[in-house]
């Protein structure tokens, strides 16, 4: 079950939301930055005891002061014109956070526009993708994909057809 949801990711009571990271895992700007301010410093600390993450994998945390008790972290692609492997790289890290999701019992997940923002990944294309990869890897869990503007909910609502 796939729906689309307009609003900030981090007031989500769902198993897992998920982070739009990048390599360090050490925080950043745009929905990267709105989950460190909302989970609170416990979750920085957890991130560093990970020591960074490649394009393409996730890795679990807990939720902290989020609704959500888990946040996976993910790290898409910087679109570099779209024939460096850019959309295989997006697909996996769909698939890995969903892999890791399923292995740690999560039957309820919200994802953002990954790579869509800072990374410049086409966000049409980048949401088929997202839907794609999801009917695939997302078999059994509830996934809220949440768009941060209305531009982004259109995408979305149109990749699912
Ligand atoms: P990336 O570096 O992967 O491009 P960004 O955080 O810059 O990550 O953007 C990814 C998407 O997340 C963009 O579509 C952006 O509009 C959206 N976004 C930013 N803040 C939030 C938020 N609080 N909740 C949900 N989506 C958000």
């Amino acid at each position: 079950m796939i729906r689309v949801w307009l609003g900030d990711i981090t007031r989500l009571t769902v198993d897992a939301i998920v982070n739009a990271a990048n390599e360090t895992l050490l925080g950043g700007g745009g929905v990267d930055g709105a989950i460190h301010h909302a989970a609170g410093p416990a979750l920085l600390e957890e991130c560093r005891r990970i020591g960074g993450c490649p394009t393409g994998e996730a890795r679990i945390t807990g939720g902290y002061g989020l609704p959500a008790r888990h946040v996976i972290h993910t790290v898409g692609p910087v679109w570099r014109g779209g024939d460096q492997g850019e959309d295989e790289l997006l697909a996996s890290a769909y698939r890995n956070s969903l892999m890791l999701a399923r292995e740690h019992g999560v039957a309820s997940i919200a994802f953002p526009a990954i790579s869509t923002g800072i990374y410049g990944f086409p966000p049409d294309r980048a949401a088929r993708i997202a839907v794609e990869t999801i009917r695939v890897h997302g078999e059994s869990l509830q996934v809220t994909l949440v768009a941060f503007d209305h531009a982004a909910a259109r995408y979305l609502e149109e990749a699912l057809g």
